[in-house]
């Protein structure tokens, strides 16, 4: 499987990472699969980094194989959420950029994809575009977003990374991550919620 992540795709958080120029088309990078950090486990800080970001995004889970996906039909592809974070070595991705290098290393390392359970699709009104969801860290909401503020909406980025890449079952799609990311300490307690639920639960060490 596969982890296809989105950039940039709230304007408030491209505000205040300072990208002013405006995206024609999504911004899209690959996590590996050895990324996958879940069922609670720590994040374990790694050693090659000074800043290590968190971001909130909603986890899309592609349910069925597809390429050349028109976006009219790009909700047939998928069919559960969650919420997970984009952890990202914001030092080594500003190394990385302005050498105009690939994001790879900040944002595929070991444990960078953090994810929560996933919730039916049906079970939230079958509207991926109307999820609010937030992300607490030692019981403190430091990012709230609302999927109707992505910049490029699900059914769009499917189908263009499909004109690239098929989409296999159990792919997972990241979606953006609105504004408020900052670094993780250790001992920093994360939660990440889609409405009240708590569907994502660890702790940095
Ligand atoms: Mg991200």
């Amino acid at each position: 499987m596969k982890i296809l992540a989105v950039g940039m795709n709230y304007a408030q958080h491209n505000t205040e990472l300072g990208h002013k120029e405006k995206n024609e088309e999504p911004v899209l990078f690959l996590k590996p699969d050895s990324s996958i950090l879940r069922n609670g486990s720590p994040f374990f800080l790694p050693d090659f980094s000074q800043n290590i970001h968190y971001e909130a995004e909603v986890v899309v889970r592609i349910c069925r194989l597809g390429r050349h996906i028109a976006p009219k039909f790009a909700h047939r592809y998928y069919d559960a959420v969650t919420v997970g974070i984009d952890f990202t070595a914001r030092d080594l991705q500003q190394r990385l950029r302005e050498k105009g290098l690939p994001w790879l290393l900040s944002k595929g390392f070991d444990a960078s994809a953090a994810l929560g359970d996933f919730i039916p699709l049906a079970d939230l009104g079958n509207d991926v575009q109307n999820i609010d969801f937030h992300l607490d860290i030692d019981g403190k909401t430091v990012q709230h977003g609302h999927t109707s503020d992505m910049l490029f909406k699900v059914d769009e980025i499917i189908s263009y990374v499909s004109k690239f890449m098929t989409l296999k079952i159990g792919d997972l799609l990241y979606t953006g991550t609105p504004a408020g990311v900052g670094p993780v300490v250790v001992n920093q307690h994360l939660q990440g919620y889609i409405g009240d639920k708590n569907v994502l639960d660890f702790y940095v060490r």
